[in-house]
C-alpha cells in the first residue's frame, strides 16, 4: 500500500455486534478489527471505519453507530471518534494522523444496499484509500462493500485476509474424504448449498431443522417439526444428484421428540417412523449420533454449517454437542481439518466448549455459506480486480 501517513483511509469492518439494554453483549466482531485499524493508525493514518448496524428504514437513534463507541473503545484500547452522517466532512478534516473514528451507520442511506453510485461518492469523498475488512458482508455488492472497492485504491484488510487464507488452505483442494455437515433452520436459504456440496463431498450429513425436510421427502410423518413441506421436491432432487455423485446422505434414523419447545420437557428417543402427529424432532438421537462420530472418524476433512438440533435449549443441545467434541479430537489428534461457521453454529461450537480446538471457525453467517457453495463472493472479487 505505499506510505499511508497522513492518508485517510475507509475501512469497512463488520461492527455489527448484538446488543441488550444499550449494551454491547459480544464483542467478537470488534474485537476481529483490531489488527487492521491499529496497524493503519500505527503507520500515521485517518482511520475512518465503515459499517453498517442493523436493518434501519433510515436514521434512527436506534441503530446508530454511536452507541457501540465506548465498547469499540476499550477494545481498541485508545480513543475512538465518531463522525455523524451531517458535517461528516468537516469532521473528517479535523482528525489528525493516527486518529481512529467510526463513522455512522452506512445503511442510514437507502442507496448503500443498491450500490448507488451517489453513495459510493459520498463514502469515497471522504477518503483516498479503501481497505476491506469485513468478510461477513463480502457476499452483499453494497455501496461499502463493492462500490468503493471500484472508485478508490484499495486492499484487503487482515482479518480479510486471514479469513481467505484459512478457508482455502482448509478446503482449497482439501484431503478426502470430505464430509459436510449441515444443519440447523433455514432450510431455504441452505438447499443451494447442498447441491453444491453433493458433487465435492463425499458423507454430507444432514440435521436440524433440515433433516426434517429431507425426512418428509422420504415419506416420514415428521409431526409438528419444524418443515418446510414444499420444498420436499428439491430435497428429493437433492438426494438423487448424490447418488449420481457417489454422495452418501446421512438422515438421523433415530430423533428426540417432545410437544413443547421448552426446557426439559418430557422427550421420548425414538426412530423417525414413530414420531406422534402432536410431536417435534428436537435433536438427532443417541444412535444416529454415534453413527455419525464413526463417519467422521473415516474423514480427513469436514465442513461444519448448522446445529444437529435445538441446541438452546436443554436437552436438545446433546447430538451437537457429541458431534462437535468427536470432530474436536480428531481435530486434536491431527486426524481431521475442521472447519465451522454460521452464527448459531459457531455459539453450539462455543456453548459446547471445542470452538478453539477447530482448525478454523468462521464467524461470517451468509458469507461462508455462499464460500461453501463456491460462489465468488463480490466484495473480495471488487478487490482483485
Ligand atoms: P447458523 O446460524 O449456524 O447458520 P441456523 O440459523 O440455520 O444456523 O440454525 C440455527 C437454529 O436452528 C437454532 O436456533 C436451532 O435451535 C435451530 N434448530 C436446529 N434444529 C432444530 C429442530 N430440529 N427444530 C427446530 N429448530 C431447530
Ligand atoms: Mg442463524
Amino acid at each position: 500500500m505505499g506510505d499511508i501517513a497522513g492518508k485517510r483511509v475507509l475501512v469497512r469492518e463488520d461492527l455489527n455486534v448484538p446488543m441488550a439494554d444499550g449494551k454491547v453483549t459480544d464483542d467478537t466482531r470488534l474485537r476481529a478489527t483490531l489488527a487492521t485499524v491499529t496497524e493503519l493508525a500505527d503507520k500515521g493514518a485517518i482511520v475512518l471505519v465503515l459499517a453498517h448496524f442493523g436493518r434501519p428504514k433510515g436514521p434512527s437513534a436506534e441503530f446508530s453507530l454511536a452507541q457501540i463507541v465506548p465498547a469499540y473503545q476499550a477494545v481498541i484500547g485508545r480513543p475512538v471518534g465518531y463522525v455523524d452522517w451531517e458535517g461528516d466532512k468537516d469532521s473528517v478534516a479535523g482528525l489528525k494522523p493516527g486518529d481512529i473514528a467510526v463513522l455512522e451507520n452506512t445503511r442510514f442511506f437507502s442507496g448503500e444496499e443498491k450500490n448507488e453510485p451517489a453513495v459510493v461518492e459520498r463514502f469515497a469523498a471522504l477518503g483516498d484509500l479503501y481497505v476491506n475488512d469485513a468478510f461477513s458482508a463480502a457476499h452483499r455488492a453494497h455501496a461499502s462493500t463493492e462500490g468503493l472497492a471500484h472508485r478508490l485504491p484499495s486492499f484487503a484488510g487482515r482479518a480479510m485476509e486471514a479469513e481467505l487464507d484459512a478457508l482455502d488452505k482448509a478446503l482449497g483442494s482439501p484431503e478426502h474424504p470430505v464430509a459436510a455437515v449441515v444443519g440447523g433452520a433455514k432450510v431455504s436459504t441452505k438447499l443451494d448449498v447442498l447441491k453444491q456440496m453433493v458433487a465435492k463431498v463425499d458423507h454430507l450429513i444432514i440435521g436440524g431443522g433440515m433433516a426434517n425436510t429431507f425426512l418428509a421427502a422420504r415419506g416420514v410423518d415428521v409431526g409438528k417439526s419444524l418443515c418446510e413441506h414444499d420444498l420436499t421436491g428439491t430435497a428429493e432432487e437433492i438426494l438423487d444428484a448424490a447418488e449420481k455423485a457417489d454422495c452418501i446422505v446421512h438422515l438421523p434414523y433415530d430423533v428426540v421428540v417432545a410437544k413443547e419447545f421448552a426446557a426439559n420437557p418430557p422427550t421420548r428417543t425414538v426412530n423417525v417412523h414413530e414420531v406422534a402427529a402432536d410431536e417435534m424432532i428436537l435433536d438427532v438421537g443417541p444412535a444416529a449420533t454415534e453413527a455419525l462420530g464413526d463417519v467422521l472418524k473415516t474423514c480427513r476433512t469436514l465442513v461444519w454449517n448448522g446445529p444437529m438440533g435445538a441446541f438452546e435449549i436443554a436437552p436438545f443441545d446433546t447430538a451437537t454437542v457429541a458431534l462437535a467434541r468427536t470432530a474436536a479430537a480428531l481435530t486434536r489428534e491431527g486426524s481431521l481439518v475442521s472447519v465451522a461457521g454460521g452464527g448459531d453454529t459457531v455459539a453450539a461450537l462455543n456453548h459446547a466448549g471445542v470452538a478453539a480446538d477447530f482448525t478454523f471457525v468462521s464467524t461470517a453467517g451468509g458469507a461462508f455459506l455462499e464460500w461453501m457453495e463456491g460462489k465468488e463472493l463480490p466484495g473480495v472479487k471488487a478487490l482483485e480486480s
